[in-house]
């Protein structure tokens, strides 16, 4: 097992038409036994990066240290490090066993009874035993992932590196390997870097979550951290499904009652919530989450306001509601005993700690509410999350 260091790293891809800045000046300290989870949309750098820490990829400048050594010249099977591709990659004329056995045969001394133990260890770990003298093309997509995975753990490697490995798979199987990969890696506790474009993977599997946007860097952090306090208005979006809802706000301190005013809307907002917006600037950007939104008739009107039900969608435990606010869409997740009418006039809130504040040009977060979690301890003492 082992630290990973990423240190300044780009990968500038020099084509005949063009110059692709992939990865940009990419710091990431990687504790030992950590899993970390890469994501971002499609093209942002993530197989880039992996590829560079794998050695498939030159780095065009800065260092990446394995166990503090620097490992950017160092050939991919000198590396220590195993690796599990979207596409599986196994051989297929050789069976399961055999697929399982190569990697081992050819980067070890190993005797061949140390190496059928080893693979009949793995072969037990992810429930193939029984298919060991099977060629792959007689397995479904979940069964060769597993031999992949089972390949991969087979080595005993430093680093385990996943290039979205469940995205062949269906809905079902696929949340099913996300508890089997973190319950492999509870076990083996192997430093591992798993690159998805889907961040319910990532919310799912990772200690730490590195979101990469256009091959920079927009914030790594726990699950919940990038969550209830994410860096930016990109984080905030591409984190949470449905995404977080988003309008332009101008910010009214003048008078008794700081204000937010948007397109068809007023909040009366806390100070507590204000005091975290330290820059002058009045027009921000307001972001909700779905989740956070109720629909209450009661609710109190300085904190609320009316919109149309557009579409109701029913998902079992949650309902997801389309509300119109002046003809922009609201996106609300309520309990499933909320059911409104389509075309109903609806009252909707929510608390000031459900408020994050944007800045409209660069997207830096400027103020976050308290996480549910904290609110009855922290709330009352009037404190605040101050950036
Ligand atoms: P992701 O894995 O996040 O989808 P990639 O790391 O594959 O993104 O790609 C990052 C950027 O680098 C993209 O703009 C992609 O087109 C470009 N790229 C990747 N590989 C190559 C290559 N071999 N040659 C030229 N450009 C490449």
């Amino acid at each position: 097992m082992a630290r990973l260091e990423l240190d300044d790293v780009t990968k500038v891809y020099d084509t005949r038409n063009e110059t692709i800045v992939a990865v940009e000046e990419l710091d990431l300290d990687i504790r030992d036994g950590e899993f970390i989870v890469v994501v971002g949309p499609s093209g942002c750098g993530k197989s880039t990066t992996l590829r560079m820490i794998a050695g498939l990829e030159t780095v065009t400048n800065g260092e990446i240290r394995l166990g503090n050594e620097r490992i950017n010249e160092r050939a991919p099977k000198d590396r220590d490090i195993a690796m599990v591709f979207q596409s599986y990659a196994l051989y297929p004329h050789k069976t399961v066993r055999d697929n399982i056995a190569y990697g081992l045969q050819l980067s070890t001394d190993l005797t061949g009874e140390e190496i059928d133990k080893r693979v009949e260890n793995a072969a037990d770990m992810m429930g193939i035993t029984d298919l060991l003298q099977k060629k792959p093309s007689a397995l479904s997509g979940g069964q060769q992932q597993r031999v992949a995975t089972g390949r991969a753990i087979v080595r005993e490697p430093e680093l385990f590196l996943f290039d979205e490995p469940l995205s062949n798979l269906d809905a079902k199987l696929r949340k099913h390997m996300r508890t089997e990969l973190s319950r492999i890696h509870s076990e083996f506790r192997t430093t591992t870097v798993y690159v998805t474009h889907d961040q319910e993977e990532a919310m799912t599997m990772a200690d730490r979550i590195v979101i990469l946007r256009s091959g920079e860097l927009q914030q790594v952090g726990a699950p919940k951290e990038v969550y209830h306090r994410p860096a930016n208005r990109f984080v905030a979006d591409f984190i949470g499904s449905p995404s977080m809802n988003f309008r332009n706000v101008e910010l009214n301190r003048s008078g008794g009652q700081p204000r937010l005013s948007g397109d068809g809307f007023e909040y009366d907002l806390d100070d507590r919530v204000l005091s975290q917006v330290n820059r002058s600037t009045s027009k921000l950007e307001m972001g909700v989450r779905p989740e956070d939104v109720t629909i209450d008739p009661n609710a109190p009107t300085e904190k609320s306001f009316e919109a149309t039900v557009d579409v109701v969608e029913i998902v079992g435990s949650d309902n997801f509601v389309y509300l119109s606010l002046s003809d922009k869409e609201f996106r609300v997740r309520v309990d499933s005993s909320i059911e409104p009418s389509e075309g109903e006039v609806v009252r909707m809130t929510f608390d000031d700690d459900d408020i994050h504040l944007f800045d409209t040009t660069s997207g830096e977060a400027y103020a976050h509410g308290l996480p549910r979690t904290d609110r009855t301890v922290t709330a009352d003492k009037g404190d605040t999350i101050a950036d």
